[in-house]
């Protein structure tokens, strides 16, 4: 038998076909298609509803990595739980760094969970331990700022003081593709990652001498604290090879390769460094008496993109510095102890890490300026 259809009831179903295409590729854009399919499933199949029986391989799930001194650790991981629920993931696998594992080895054990996202809660030494494991995998890391500095979070502009928000960002957020910085303290030794800043002399000097209390009580300006005292320090002679062919040799107070430049309060201490243009910025800095650092405070403060006041930037993918006696090197703030040599290069968009999408960015401006 042939079903006749009039030509009113062929249009109808024409449209009706289109209607129901359109609003599956709305959808499917808002909502996300996978999400979308495993809610029609859990409604499709209404013993799934409850739930802990549904497809739980077919959500995402995060890990949560906390340094366990930056904050309660309980009401983090409960505030990420309920995130995660309200947003369609898997409860995050939770774990807490100590001091034998300042975070590369729990992350070690969330990339063999298979996690979608490994989100790093506490300062830029647990940001740059987690990043240690995340470098050339393409496992995205989500940050969650809870340190004095914060110097990665600021110089890839996520949000500071909003919880919630860094964690949604870690979730739903855009990737983007960074340089990591790479160093070694001995030609053979072990390399080292950092995100932000490598530094070897006065700077990593100062990180060595702020005491963690002082930095629990006072924020940034325990460094300031730290920094007067030792501003009168002596220089040290250095070599410095740039690229393996440019040679300086130079009496420095500090020498600093950053794969950003970013400080707190706005300031620019490297102004030129991109964090995805595959060159560091290496600034040497070079005053002899406490006039001099005043024109290097001004360079700075100046933004002064190559020559300042006893200032000096320089790009390049790779740097070595032979110092003529043992010296104070930090990574990150974190002080790595003192050697005469130091070696810094760049490895292009090796980590992948969460910012916000331009519609997070709308959200969270229209939260602090409601109208
Ligand atoms: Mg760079």
């Amino acid at each position: 038998m042939i079903i006749e259809l009039d030509p009113l009831m062929t249009w109808v179903i024409v449209i009706g076909a289109l209607v129901v295409l359109v609003a599956a590729f709305l959808i499917g854009r808002r909502y996300g298609v996978r999400r979308t399919l495993n809610t029609m499933r859990r409604y499709a199949h209404p013993a799934n509803l409850s739930d802990e029986v549904i497809d739980d391989a077919a959500r995402y799930r995060a890990a949560l990595i906390v340094n366990p001194t930056k904050t309660d650790v309980r009401n983090l991981a409960a505030t990420a739980e309920a995130i995660c629920r309200f947003e369609g993931w898997n409860p995050p696998l939770v774990l807490e760094t100590t001091p034998e594992d300042s975070g590369e080895g729990v992350t070690v054990r969330a990339l063999d969970e298979g996690v979608d996202v490994v989100i790093a809660a506490g300062g830029d030494g647990t940001i740059r331990a987690v990043a240690s494991a995340l470098a050339g995998t393409s496992t995205p890391m989500g940050i969650v700022p809870l340190g004095t500095g914060n110097l990665l979070a600021r110089n890839i502009d996520l949000v500071l003081d909003k919880t919630e928000w860094a964690l949604r960002i870690a979730l739903w957020g855009r990737n983007r593709e960074i340089d990591v910085g790479m160093a070694k303290t001995a030609p053979d030794g072990d390399t080292h990652i950092f995100t932000v800043m490598t530094g070897l002399g006065f700077d990593a000097a100062v990180m060595a001498d702020t005491s963690d209390d002082l930095k629990a009580r006072l924020g940034w300006l325990a460094y300031v604290e730290a920094g007067s005292r030792k501003l009168t320090g002596k220089p040290s002679h250095v070599k410095v090879t740039f690229d393996d062919e440019y040679r300086i040799s130079a009496r420095v107070r500090s020498v600093l390769g950053g794969n950003c430049g970013k400080l707190q309060g706005g300031i620019q201490l490297l102004p030129q460094a991109v964090i995805d243009d595959g060159m560091l910025d290496v600034l040497i800095v070079s005053p002899k008496n406490l006039g001099q650092w005043v024109g290097v405070l001004a360079s700075i403060a100046g933004r002064r993109a190559s020559r300042g006041l006893h200032t000096n930037i320089r790009k390049c993918r790779k740097v070595v510095i032979e110092a003529g006696d043992d010296v104070d090197i930090q990574l990150d703030g974190d002080p790595l102890g003192q050697s005469s040599y130091l070696e810094m290069e760049v490895d292009p968009s090796a980590l992948t890490v969460r910012v916000p999408t331009v519609e997070q960015r709308k959200q969270i401006r229209a939260e602090a300026w409601p109208v």
